[in-house]
This record gives C-alpha cells, structure tokens and sequence, in this order.
C-alpha cells in the first residue's frame, strides 16, 4: 500500500532532485542560475502534475486513477481509496434503502415516513390506497395538506403521538383508518391500519351479546315472577297448572335458543367441511317429512314431499340436515291454517340439485328480504316470539350452505306465500346406483 512521505523522505527526495542542478551550476559557476531552471522545471512538473488530478477528477471521472509520479503517487491513490470507500458505503446504503423499502411494502400496512416540518419523505404503495398519497409526486408536501381531516390535522399539530387516531380513509370514505406516528430518528413514522373490519366485528359482538341476553331475559323474568309468586306456599291447583305451562313453554324456549346458538358457533367455527361424507338426502327428508308431519298434526296443512329416491350429495351431513329442517319448520311456523307446503329435492338442468320449500302462508315484504338471515332478525318479534322463533334459524342455513358452496334464495309475494330454495353444485351431488369411481371432491377449508 502506497503511503505519504515522511519528512525525511521528502528530504532526500528534494536532494535528489535538486543535486544534479547544484553539480551543473558548480561546473559553470553559475549555481543560483541553473538552481532557479531547476525550480522552474520543478514547478511546471507540479503544474502538470495538478492538471492530471483535476483531469480526472472532473472530466475523465473514471475509477482508476491516472499514474502519477514521485510524492504524487500516494496522492492519487489517497483520493481513489476515498473515492472508492465512498462509492461503497453507498451501494451499501441504496441496498439497505431497497431492503427497507421492500419490507415496508409487503406490510399490510399503509406506512408514510415525514420530517420535523411534516413534509412527507417516503410513502408506500398502500399508502396511496389508503391516503390517497401519491409517490414520488407527493414527496415534500406537507402531510396535512394532503389529508385534510381535521382531527388529523388537529393531531398532527400537537403531537398527541402516545394515542392512536381514527378517521375515515380521504381515498375511501367507507374505511376507518387508525394512524400511529411514530420518531423516527429526524423523521416521523406513521403506520395505518384499516380497522374497518375490525370495527364492524366488535360491533356484531356487543350486538350479538345484546341479543342473546335480550333473548334469555324474557323467559328468565317469567320464571323469576312464578317462583316469587309461590314463595313457600303452593298455588291452588288450576293457578299452578297454569304456570307450570308457562314455566314449561319458556324453559323450552330457552333450551331452543341454546341449542341453536350452538348450532350457529359450530357451523361458523368450523374451518373445514368434509365433503366426503356421503348424504343420504332422501332419507333424511324422510324422516323430515315424517317429523313435521308430527309437528304439524294439529294445523290444518297439507303437505307434499317431492323427493328424488335417487339424489344424494357429499358433504357435512350435521350442516346439511340443520339446512334442511330449519327451512321445512318454518315453512310449517309461519304457514297460516289451512296452508300448503311443497317440499322439493329434485335434479337441475346442468347436473347440480335444487332444494325448495314453498308455502302459502303470509309471505315477506321485499325490505325484509336482504336481511332475513342476520342473526336475530325477525320481521314480526311478537310473532316470532310466539313460535319461540329468536332469528337464528336462517342464519344456520345461510351458514351450512355457504360450506356448500350454495346460497339461499327467497323469493316471496306478501300475502301470498314464500319459497326459499337452494342449489347444491354438480360436483358435490351424484347418485348412489352410478359408477362409484367418480371424482370426489377436495376438502372445503373455511377461515
Ligand atoms: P326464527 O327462529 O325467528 O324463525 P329465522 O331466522 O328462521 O328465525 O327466520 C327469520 C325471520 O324470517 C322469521 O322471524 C320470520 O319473520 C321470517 N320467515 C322465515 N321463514 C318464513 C316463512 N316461511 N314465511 C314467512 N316468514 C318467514
């Protein structure tokens, strides 16, 4: 490695130099002379020296360095060493930025890096999404010009960074947005999140809980009330018949609710549905048809079953008979006297199955129709409430065909009857007489 002189280097090297121009100038006798041609020389070779430095620095701009000579030899190689430890630490730097960069981008967060005077410095692309920001376009802008929400700006200018902040997205006002400034060395780091799903689930669960103890609270206050009427002493004879059919009738509803809340969370929880279970639909809406004719025995409805012997399905057969039943029951709960009911399982047209159950009861007005399968949504509570209905039946259905990759269908005339149907696809539907090495479906996975 090239190294700068020392002083006594630059001693000798000075002797050097100047010694054959003080033997010259010995020799003619004109020492100062031929001392100060030495000088001149000297200095010009300085001065082309200098040229080749500047030369390279500012018009060549190549890496490698000219040749120098003498004392400038370490010179050059000095700044080339500078040059080069340079160019390094910023490749290395413009990688760290890349590396960066691309983490920040596959976060599923929006991220927007801004300075002490809020000019924004970097934002990703989700950010653009989110906010609306627009990179490189926006760099410098000030942050609050660009999302002009005013707790925002209120926010941001008085760095009340310890708390999280809400607002609606400036780019998709149907999106609620948490923002999280962050220092950041110089800099500020905010982190947005969408919470928009977030939210509404919270939201369905303080509902959800209002429901279930709104629900349970009625039948609990009728049981409260007759035990606190009988207190030690026993009713006559007819007042406690009577309140024993209460007692009976509200612990039923009850046991109902239970149930079918369980129902729901094992339909929702579970992430896979074996689609290799084979179901036997026409025996199961048999023993449907049977059941509900039971059920049904002091109504004044008729009934038809319209089943094909010879149309079974894959899939979760607890989901599939839970679909089943709550449509037929409800059919026979809301269905005014004397009423129809058609029941139907038949093949479709393009090899899938369709399920129908048609009623001549009451009907539903079109607002309803959206929201029948909303947990608890009733469209007559007090009817409803007299069946021992709470709303979740339709839920379950909607839940159990969604496994199935079918939905349910209402289709209703008020005053004149519903029929809420559904189709199982081709692939999930065979005949238990066929060739038997047909496909069977792949697992269905919910999460
Ligand atoms: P419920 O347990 O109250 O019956 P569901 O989720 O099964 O709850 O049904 C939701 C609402 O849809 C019911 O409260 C009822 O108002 C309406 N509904 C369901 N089926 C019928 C039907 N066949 N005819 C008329 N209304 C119906």
């Amino acid at each position: 490695m090239l190294m700068p002189d020392t002083l006594g280097r630059l001693l000798w090297r000075l002797i050097w130099i100047y010694l054959p121009f003080l033997v010259v100038g010995w020799f003619f006798d004109r020492i100062l002379l031929v001392l100060l041609v030495g000088c001149i020389v000297h200095l010009l070779y300085f001065y082309y020296q200098q040229r080749k430095l500047l030369n390279w620095l500012y018009v060549d701009r190549r890496l490698t360095p000219p040749q120098g000579w003498g004392s400038w030899q370490p010179v050059f190689y000095g700044i080339y060493q500078l040059v080069k430890r340079r160019l390094n630490r910023e490749r290395e730097l413009a990688h760290l930025m890349k590396s960066f960069r691309l983490g920040a981008e596959s976060l599923p967060d929006a991220i927007v890096v801004f300075s002490r005077s809020d000019e924004i410095t970097w934002c990703n692309r989700l950010a653009s999404e989110l906010l609306g920001l627009k990179w490189p376009v926006d760099s410098g802008q000030h942050v609050s010009n660009l999302i002009r929400h005013p707790s925002f700006v209120n926010y941001l200018s008085h760095r009340h960074f310890q708390e999280a902040l809400e607002i609606s997205s400036p780019a998709r006002p149907d999106l609620l947005l948490e923002c999280r400034v962050m220092p950041y060395g110089q800099q500020f780091l905010m982190l947005v999140r969408d919470i928009t799903q977030q939210r509404k689930l919270d939201k369905m669960r303080k509902h959800f809980i209002s429901n279930v103890s709104h629900e349970f609270r009625t039948p609990l206050t009728v049981l409260r009330g007759y035990l606190e009427m009988f207190d030690e002493n026993l009713p006559d004879q007819k007042v406690w018949a009577r309140a024993h059919t209460m007692m009976s009738e509200q612990t039923i509803r009850m046991e109902n609710l239970v149930n079918q809340l369980l129902v729901l969370a094992k339909i929702e929880a579970a992430p896979v549905v074996d689609i290799h279970d084979e179901i036997d639909v026409p025996t199961v809406l048999n023993s449907l048809s049977a059941e509900t004719e039971q059920l049904a025995k002091d109504k004044a409805l008729t009934f038809s079953f319209n089943i094909d012997p010879d149309l079974w399905m894959h899939g979760s057969s607890d989901q599939m008979r839970s679909a089943f039943a709550n449509l037929i029951s409800n059919a026979v709960k809301y269905c005014e006297q004397p009423g129809h009911i058609e029941v139907s399982w038949q093949k479709g047209p393009t090899g899938n199955a369709r399920f129908s159950v048609k009623d001549s009861g009451p009907g539903i007005r079109p607002e309803h129709l959206l929201r029948l399968t909303e947990r608890f949504y009733r469209v007559d509570k007090d009817r409803s409430r007299e069946t021992g209905g709470a709303g979740l039946g339709l839920s379950i259905v909607k839940h159990a065909l969604q496994h199935h990759r079918s939905e349910l269908s209402i289709e209703s005339e008020y005053g004149e009857g519903s029929c809420f149907s559904f189709l199982i696809p081709s692939d999930l539907v065979y005949s238990p007489n066929e060739d038997d090495t047909q496909d069977i479906p792949e697992l269905q996975i919910f999460r």
